[in-house]
């Protein structure tokens, strides 16, 4: 029976596992597909207090978990398909895996949205249709792409594939970016990014060899469809919570974020049970905020094993 078990290697996961791992507690940590979670998929981190120069979003991962791993952290490869309490036990059940804890932090994040339009599944990842600008923009030397949503991730997505590509499409459904200003401006601004404004896409297009030529929008207030030739098609639109394995245990709201009890960010109605980071967290979703609830969760945690001692 372990004391503690972390789900998850995000900026939550890592820090409660830093917190944990030097109060002592040994913390089991669970990664699951994307170790490192979503920042290793940044180029540039320049709002992690601490770092006035920025900080590669995969650099400080990597630094995180080190840094865990010295307080005792350990790591295991497992995706964790549910959990029981019998008797205050949590049972984490992993394929043919069971584990035992007596306190668990669930900090599984979140994995990006897609827009559900034809096209988009037969091209994704490797034929022109990709969530992430930092892991494929290189692909895309001199070529002209898209990337659709209006958010921070958009903005940022854009302004990053202005290092490689000829031209970018900024394609946005309403006529104002959702992106924090400073990000706005920027994009806006660029002289190779254009707008798409009110432009809903409808089809991602395929040439004779099956890689993606164009995407197809259609004008929000005249209803008309265009086709914006493209090599590569960025989606930036925003993401699911990593909750589907809580199912039934814990409380969830209508697009899956785990709903923390009332006067915590962190505890559900489960003693020993916590969850943190951007599988809670449908507001902030920052690094630093991730980061904050994996330590508020961490500090719980250990003040419920002394209880219990
Ligand atoms: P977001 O803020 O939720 O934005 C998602 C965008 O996608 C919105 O503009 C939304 O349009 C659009 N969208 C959603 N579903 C769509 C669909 N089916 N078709 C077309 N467009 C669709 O998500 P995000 O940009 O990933 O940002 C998430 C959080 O991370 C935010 O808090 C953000 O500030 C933060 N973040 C910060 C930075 C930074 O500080 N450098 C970088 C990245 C992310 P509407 O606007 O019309 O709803």
């Amino acid at each position: 029976m372990e004391d503690v078990i972390i789900l998850g290697t995000g900026c939550a996961g890592l820090t409660a596992a830093i917190y944990t791992g030097r109060a002592q507690l040994n913390p089991l940590v669970l990664e699951g597909a994307q170790p490192g979670g979503q920042l290793t998929t940044t180029s540039e981190v320049e709002n992690f207090p601490g770092f006035p120069e920025g900080i590669d979003g995969y650099m400080m991962m990597d630094n995180l978990r080190k840094q865990a791993a010295r307080f005792g952290a350990r790591y295991e490869h497992a995706k964790v398909d549910k959990i029981e309490i019998v008797d205050g036990v949590k049972k984490l059940y992993a394929g043919d895996k069971v584990f035992e804890a007596k306190a668990v932090i669930v900090a599984t994040g979140a994995r990006p949205r897609l827009l559900g339009i034809p096209g988009e599944q037969e091209m994704y990842g490797g034929k022109g249709v990709t969530t992430c600008a930092t892991c494929d923009g290189a692909f895309y030397r001199d070529m002209e792409v898209v990337v659709v949503g209006g958010g921070d991730s958009a903005a940022e997505e854009a302004l990053f594939l202005t290092r490689f590509c000829s031209k970018v499409t900024l394609i946005h459904r309403r006529d104002e970016l959702r992106a924090s200003q400073i990000m706005a401006d920027r994009a806006t601004s660029h002289e190779k990014i254009e707008m798409a404004w009110n432009s809903a896409p409808t089809e991602i297009l395929a040439d004779e060899k099956g890689f993606t030529r164009a995407i197809c929008v259609q004008d929000t207030l005249t209803g008309e469809t265009r086709e914006i030739p493209c090599k590569g098609v960025f989606i930036a639109i925003g993401h699911i919570p990593n909750t589907d394995f809580v199912d039934g245990l814990l409380e969830r709201d209508s697009d899956g974020y785990v709903v923390p009890m009332a006067g915590s960010q962190v505890k559900t109605q489960y003693e020993g049970f916590y969850a943190a980071g951007d599988c809670v967290d449908h507001v902030y979703r920052q690094a630093i905020t991730a980061a904050g609830m994996g330590c508020q969760a961490a500090i719980e945690a250990e003040r419920w094993l002394a209880e219990q001692a």
